[in-house]
């Protein structure tokens, strides 16, 4: 695995600190607190010596990083959807609106409206839960139909933009899903409907929970690895 360079910053902090600490910061960032006739030397070896413990918290963190690069939301820059990629075009019309227009995602904005990355990330956002809204309905009645649910009555839906996890079930029954998941290949979204419907009979994730999965969603390994290399 390439080695990247390390972010080290030294942060010498009151002068009666005796000792040197080394964090790892979230953002992978090194920060040193060190006593304030602390040499760079000094520093260099503390460095050295806990090399390992750091790549490890940093590989630790990186886990939780977004697999998609930051979005600018301008023009040209390519955008997913059920897995296929589209082109972010703007145009400036009487009203506005999201629509595909052939491998392109057209965003209109309004004369009035400034073609800002904001207004356009708002825009796309707010279609894109509309549109997982739709689509993950319709799927959730597909997969619930699995005879292995048969017991259980469909779980209500709720779309958030902001969660943590790709899905979630309530005790009281309700499937959460993250609006963001529509980028992903429909087969990835069955798979987390599925995930979650497990759960109507597992409440855990233990052996018994994974053959249920196996047996109504058996590519649940292929697709889980799919959505994790596509999407954050
Ligand atoms: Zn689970």
């Amino acid at each position: 695995m390439a080695k990247e360079p390390m972010e080290v910053q030294v942060l010498a902090t009151e002068a009666r600190r005796k000792t040197l600490s080394v964090e790892v910061h979230p953002t992978g960032q090194v920060v040193i607190r060190a006593p304030l006739d602390c040499s760079k030397a000094q520093i260099q070896l503390v460095l050295k010596k806990r090399e390992r413990w750091i790549a490890e918290q940093q590989a630790f963190f990186k886990r939780f990083e977004p697999r998609t690069p930051q979005r600018a939301w301008v023009a040209g820059e390519s955008h997913l959807h059920l897995g296929r990629r589209y082109k972010l075009r703007v145009e400036i019309s009487v009203s506005e609106g999201v629509a595909f227009s052939g491998r392109d995602l057209l965003v209109t904005l309004r004369p009035d409206a400034p073609a800002t990355p904001q207004t356009i990330e708002t825009q796309v956002l707010r279609w894109r839960h509309a549109q997982a809204k739709e689509i993950f309905e319709r799927q959730l009645v597909q997969c619930h139909r699995h005879y292995r649910f048969s017991a259980f009555p469909q779980p209500a839906l709720r779309v958030q933009q902001l969660v943590k996890r790709w899905g979630s079930l309530s005790q009281g029954g309700t499937m959460t899903l993250y609006s963001g998941l529509v980028q992903a290949p429909a087969a990835c979204i069955d798979y987390v409907i599925y995930h979650e419907l497990c759960h109507l009979a597992h409440a855990d994730h233990s052996a018994s929970f994974f053959a249920l999965l196996a047996e109504v969603c058996p590519q649940w390994m292929a697709r889980k690895q799919l959505l994790e290399a596509t999407i954050c």
